[in-house]
Parts: structure tokens; C-alpha cells; sequence
């Protein structure tokens, strides 16, 4: 389902993307991918000396020096709850996709069958008229299926059609590689879905989760309240409840959701998530779930209920939770809880009253967002696709890489990767906590890895998808369930190395464990990440860095855990493993004492892995940057600044940003990676390399006593 500004994390789909480490949050992507796109901003595309703060000492705060000026003058647009550098880039990719969409709805008179897809597609969002005119319409038969649930093998049945729909309910299904054997697919039985964001928002008792909680409820009580003006007759011969009874009993269950699943830390944690077990053993640990009927439902393969056949659960606990809490919380409660899914599902797909109302709760009030975007933006994400929900962005992607990503690109992004590859080798030769024997293994990994650039070479086949310019909510539902059946078909098949998990006009960059591959999409690689018209220090900042942030990945607390092939495997000698740990401890409580927003303080366990490859990947890139350069003979300033200077420059600039208050607040409680402040500055503060090029002293903020290396 495509679901324009819902924050990924929200809905927990289990998609094998949602294992891989991010650049960006891949939550947070849904909003950069929609930018406003108005000419407000006249600022240059990459890297500029204008952005800086002449009056703020470099050694007290680097991030202010290096950004202050665009801060100043980059206010947050009323429509965003975050405005970023990055956001500047998304904004330019926005525009290229709205003309390929507007072209292929409204402009040409003989379209191929790819056109005729994406044109239509976004021609049945734009006109509001007639989605107006259906207005609760679309969502009636799966709310007729919702009454009809009078037991709790029913109610299974219709967890299973939600899963094949690809509607994330309180059981989750989908295909990810085998922890120990990444050749090939297995299914993955994931954890439940729910409204807030975050399950300890559930469970808390500060203001700000109480407060949160009740706004919530309000809002779940508002949208049935909407849904029964929608639905003027009862839809059922038995009596409803009334809307605020509903909302009590939704929050009942996502409680009881809450409660069962992991919290963000353990999550972060592989060996957590690897737990092997057949249909017959889930029989055991979730006795209230009948397993049999929910895969067959899903139209997952038949074979999976092969009592030799092997699932992965991501959280045992949860399944035996949901299992007892099925016994104790009453099926009407269950009912009113897949009612709410199957709303929140489609809100965004029926009248503009559904849409107003999720963008009170979910923009203003969580993410302190003023306006909504417009109409075409959301529509533009509705059909190129977001991260977990890429909808039709392949069929988008392959005019976008024609139109801005030529082989040039391509090669000269393959021999930057190959220059960091080579420094990591020599940091990974070099550091002298290591054994030999762990070192070894280390460096066979680096080898190993794989990488992508730019976009598929084999593009995904939409054939079967039927989309039409009358139906906005048939369409996104029948791309979910294609999209969906697809990555249920991978289970028990070979992995597919040649997959895209992500569309090519995607802002990010990634690494996939199970895969050991870092994927660059051509949507990331343009200034200010990469710019061929700027000196080779700009780009070893931006692009460098963020290459050597996803190489590092391999080697951050969790990417460790798995070999050169991704298999989920144990390669540490124990004295080693305990010094990587050592040092590992130190950039988190580094980092746990950083603030976002006063009172905002980050979790350095959370966040540990993404401040790992941070640290590692300024480094590395910073190394092969003094490589290139050493090739070269002295290099002269530019505007003033040493190639140094203007390599870490570079880098803060790319992590420049405004946001409101209340976003500032969720990334501190959901995000994986540090807030920008503290991307630039908790980096730069651990290298005497900083120290030395912009002659901090020792004792000044941005160069402590109590420095970290990990890398
Ligand atoms: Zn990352």
C-alpha cells in the first residue's frame, strides 16, 4: 500500500529492507522525498563557503561554523517537520519525477505500457474530484470481511488476508535471507503493528508519552467517528460500539502488542532476531494462533507447512504474548483493532477528511509539521515509491537513471569506492587491538563485499498490476498485493544477488548485512554528496564519508556478527571481541550524553552502530582523500580553506538542519542515528586530524580528553 508521509517504521511491514543499515532514516526518507518544491530557496546546490558562521569559533562548535548560515537562512517551510540539506537535494530529484508522472499522465499522446502505468497512476491521485466523490467506498468490503469475524480461527483467516494484501496487522509475514545460509530465502514472522511510533510510548509514564497516548486515542476515536458518518447504516445486524468504546479497546490491544515486543536496543541485536523453529513447533510457542490456516492464507509457498521446513521468528516472545493475549482481551476488541489497521491503511486513500485528520495526529501533533504538503508531492511518493514501499518507483527509476545517470557517473562512483576500500584495508591491517586470526577474517570480509550503484541492470516486471485513472485506491491496493505476493514468492528460492531493495531516485544509501553489499542509488549521488565540478576534498567528505559509513557497517557492533558470505556466524576471538566491545563502550556513552534539543538526550546504544560507521567512515575517507592528495604534490586553499579544512567542511555542511521540536524529540527516541549536531561533531571531536587542521587546543569542546576510536 502506498502510503504517502507514513512514517515507514510505523507500519512494520517485514521486508528485508528493514534489516539493512541505512545512511538516513529510512522513516524519515518518506519526507525528504517529498520536498517542497517551490523556488524559495536560492541557495547553491553543493558545498559553499556562504553556509558558514564567520563569528562561531570552530573549536567550540564546528557543526554551527560549518552550517550557521544555512541554518539562518533555510528556515523550516511550514510544511516539514525537518529541512536538511539532503531535503535541498531531494527537493531537485522531486521536481525530475513530478515532469516524468505529469508527462506520462497529461502529455503524450502515444504511451508505452510503463507510462501508461506511472501516468495513470498518478493522474488517479491528482484528481481529488472523484476520490472525493467514493469517499469511504474504497475500504467497505474489507470492513464488511471485519464484521463478519465471529471467531477466533476467523479472525486468523483475516490476519492472513491482510498479510497477503500486504497490510500489517498483529502477525506479520515476509521473505528475508536465512541467517545461516544467505543463499537463500526464508520467511520471516515478524512482530505487530502499531499506531505510535514507538512501543514504549505505550508503556511510559513521562507527559510526553502520557500526553501522546491521549491525543492518539482522540484520533482513533476521530477517524471511526468519521467512518461512521461515512457509513450511514450499520454495517452488521449486531449492535456497534460506539466510537470512543472502539478507540479503548484499539488502545487495549496495541498494548498488549506493545508490551510483547522488543524494544528498539534488543532489536538492534541479530542474534536476537534469529530464532529458527517449523509450523509445528509455532504450534507450541503461539498454541492460539493456528499457523497452518494463516500461511495458507497468506499465499505464502504451500511447502512452508512441511513440518521439515524452517521459518525465522524475529521475536519469539511476542508470538507466545499475542498468542495468551488472544485468550484474555476479547475478539470485539481484536476486531475493533483490524478495523483500525484496515482504516489507517486506506486513510490516505479516501476522502480528504480520512487524510486531514491522519495528518493532525501523525503530522502536527508527533512531528510538529504546520501544513501538509501538496497534493502533488504526496501523490509524487504514492507512485515513485518510498523506502518499504517502493509502489511503482522501478518503472519511475528507469527514466530517471536515462535521464541522470550515465555511465560516467557510474565509473567514477566505482573507483571512490575502490579508494576507501583500500584505506579500510589498511585500517583494518593496522589497528593494533586485533589478532591476527580475527584480522584475517576481517579482511576476507572486506573482499567479499558487493556493491551497487546507480540502479538495477534487471528491471522488475509490473506486467500484472493493472492500474487505471479512476481509481486511486484499487490501484495502490492492487501494487500492495503484487508487491507483497512477489516477496512471498522468494521464500525457499535462491537470493536473487542482482536485487534492488530500493528504487534509484532513492536519497540514501545502504548496507544489508545478510548480503554484505553497500547499494548507492543514483537519487543519493548528487551535491552535495557528489558534485564533478568541486576539488576532490569536497567530494571525499560528502560522498567519501558516506561511502566509508556504509563499508564500516560490516564492522559495526551488529555487522560484525555476520561473515564474508552473511551468514550469521561468530568470527571474533574472545580477547577480541571484548576489546571491539571496549571500544565500542566508549563512543556510547559518548554519545548518550549528547542532546538533541535540550532535554533531548540520544540513546548511544541505539544509535551505537550508526556512530560506529560515522566515526570509521570519516576516517577511512579522510585517509583517502591524504592518498589522492600525496599523489599530487601540495594543493593550494580554495576560498581561504586547506583541502583539510574544506574535507571536514564538507562533511558537517552535508549534515545541516532545522527541525521542529517535536521531530528533534522523536529521532532522540526512535532514530538510529545521531541528530545532525552531533553526526558532525561527535565525529570531528574523536580525530586529532580535525584537531590539527583548524589548530584546536586540547580542552576545547571539539577536542575532549576523552576521545573514542572504534575504527
Ligand atoms: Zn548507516
Amino acid at each position: 500500500m502506498a502510503q504517502p508521509r507514513r512514517p515507514a517504521a510505523i507500519t512494520k511491514r517485514t521486508t528485508f529492507l528493514s534489516s539493512c543499515a541505512s545512511w538516513l532514516p529510512t522513516a524519515f526518507v518518506v519526507v525528504a522525498a517529498a520536498a517542497t518544491a517551490t523556488a524559495q530557496n536560492q541557495s547553491p546546490e553543493g558545498f559553499s563557503v556562504d553556509y558558514l558562521d564567520r563569528r562561531a569559533d570552530a573549536c567550540t562548535d564546528f557543526y554551527q561554523f560549518a552550517c550557521g548560515n544555512w541554518l539562518a537562512t533555510n528556515p523550516l517551510p511550514a510544511d516539514r517537520s525537518r529541512y536538511s540539506r539532503l531535503n535541498e537535494l531531494a527537493d531537485r530529484n522531486v521536481r525530475i519525477v513530478r515532469t516524468i508522472l505529469e508527462d506520462a499522465a497529461f502529455n503524450k499522446s502515444r504511451r508505452s505500457s510503463d507510462e501508461q502505468k506511472i501516468g495513470d497512476a498518478y493522474a488517479a491521485c491528482i484528481d481529488q474530484e472523484t476520490i472525493e466523490a467514493k469517499g469511504a467506498r474504497p475500504i467497505q468490503p474489507l470492513l464488511r470481511e471485519i464484521d463478519a469475524v465471529k471467531t477466533r480461527e476467523q479472525l486468523i483467516r483475516l490476519a492472513a488476508r491482510f498479510s497477503h494484501d500486504g497490510f500489517p496487522s498483529f502477525i506479520t509475514l515476509g521473505s528475508a535471507p536465512d541467517p545461516h545460509d544467505s543463499t537463500r530465502f526464508i520467511a520471516t514472522i515478524g512482530q505487530g503493528a502499531m499506531g505510535l511510533p514507538d512501543r514504549d510510548l505505550y508503556l511510559k509514564d513521562d507527559d510526553r508519552s502520557k500526553a501522546l497516548r491521549r491525543e492518539y486515542q482522540a484520533h482513533v476515536q476521530r477517524m471511526f467517528e468519521l467512518l461512521a458518518l461515512a457509513s450511514p447504516k450499520p454495517r452488521s445486524g449486531e449492535g456497534r460500539d460506539a466510537p470512543a468504546r472502539l478507540a479503548q479497546r484499539v488502545m487495549d490491544v496495541e498494548t498488549a502488542i506493545a508490551r510483547a515486543t522488543m524494544d528498539r536496543v534488543e532489536f538492534r541485536d541479530p542474534r536476537r532476531r534469529d530464532n529458527p523453529a517449523t509450523v509445528t513447533q509455532l504450534a507450541q510457542i503461539a498454541p492460539n494462533i493456528d499457523f497452518r490456516i494463516y500461511l495458507r492464507g497468506t499465499g505464502a509457498p504451500a511447502n512452508l507447512l512441511n513440518s521439515v521446513n524452517h521459518l525465522n521468528l524475529l521475536n519469539p516472545t511476542y508470538l507466545r504474548d499475542v498468542s495468551a493475549a488472544l485468550e484474555t482481551i476479547p475478539l470485539a476488541s481484536w476486531k475493533a483493532y483490524m478495523t483500525w489497521r484496515a482504516i489507517d491503511a486506506f486513510a490516505p486513500l479516501l476522502s480528504s477528511r480520512f487524510e486531514q485528520e491522519e495528518f493532525h495526529f501523525y503530522g502536527e501533533i508527533l512531528s510538529g509539521q504546520k501544513e501538509m504538503r501538496p497534493r502533488w508531492m504526496r501523490c509524487s511518493d504514492a507512485v515513485a515509491g518510498q523506502p518499504g514501499a517502493d509502489a511503482l518507483g522501478e518503472l519511475v527509476g528507469k527514466i530517471f537513471i536515462q535521464q541522470r545517470f550515465g555511465p560516467d557517473a557510474r565509473a567514477r562512483m566505482d573507483e571512490l569506492i575502490t579508494a576507501l576500500q583500500h584505506t579500510l584495508r589498511q585500517t583494518l591491517s593496522s589497528v593494533d587491538w586485533m589478532s591476527a586470526d580475527t584480522r584475517a577474517r576481517a579482511l576476507a570480509k572486506l573482499e567479499a563485499l558487493n556493491r551497487k550503484i546507480g540502479g538495477p541492470d534487471k528491471w522488475r516486471d509490473f506486467s500484472a498490476v493493472t492500474i487505471t485513472r479512476d481509481d486511486y485506491a484499487g490501484n495502490s491496493q492492487r501494487i500492495s498485493i503484487d508487491d507483497t505476493q512477489r516477496q512471498l514468492r522468494w521464500i525457499g528460492q535462491p537470493v536473487d544477488r542482482t536485487l534492488w531493495l530500493v528504487t534509484p531516485q532513492t536519497v540514501n544509501a545502504f548496507y544489508a548485512p545478510p548480503l554484505n553489499e553497500v547499494t548507492f542509488p543514483a537519487g543519493i549521488l548528487q551535491p552535495p554528496i557528489f558534485d564533478a565540478t568541486k576539488d576532490p576534498a569536497v567530494n571525499f567528505g560528502a560522498a567519501g564519508a558516506m561511502i566509508g559509513h556504509e563499508m564500516t557497517h560490516g564492522f559495526d557492533d551488529s555487522g560484525r556478527r555476520f561473515d564474508p558470505k552473511g551468514n550469521l556466524m561468530d568470527w571474533w576471538t574472545p580477547r577480541d571481541d571484548a576489546a571491539f566491545r571496549e571500544r565500542a563502550s566508549c563512543v556510547a556513552s559518548q554519545y548518550s550524553a549528547f542532546e538533541s534539543i535540550p532535554g533531548a538526550k540520544l540513546n548511544g546504544s541505539l544509535t551505537l552502530g550508526e556512530n560506529v560507521a560515522d566515526n570509521g567512515g570519516v576516517r577511512i575517507a579522510y585517509y583517502a582523500l591524504m592518498e589522492l592528495l600525496s599523489t599530487k604534490g601540495p594543493q593550494p586553499a580554495i576560498d581561504g580553506f586547506t583541502p583539510d579544512q574544506r574535507f571536514f567542511i564538507s562533511y558537517a555542511q552535508v549534515w545541516c538542519e532545522n527541525a521542529s521540536d517535536q521531530d528533534f524529540r522523536r529521532r532522540a527516541q526512535e532514530d538510529v542515528h545521531a541528530s545532525g549536531r552531533w553526526r558532525a561533531n561527535g565525529v570531528l571531536q574523536n580525530m586529532p586530524e580535525f584537531r590539527k587542521a583548524f589548530g584546536c587546543n586540547d580542552g576545547t569542546p571539539m577536542a575532549p580528553a576523552n576521545a573514542c576510536r572504534v575504527w
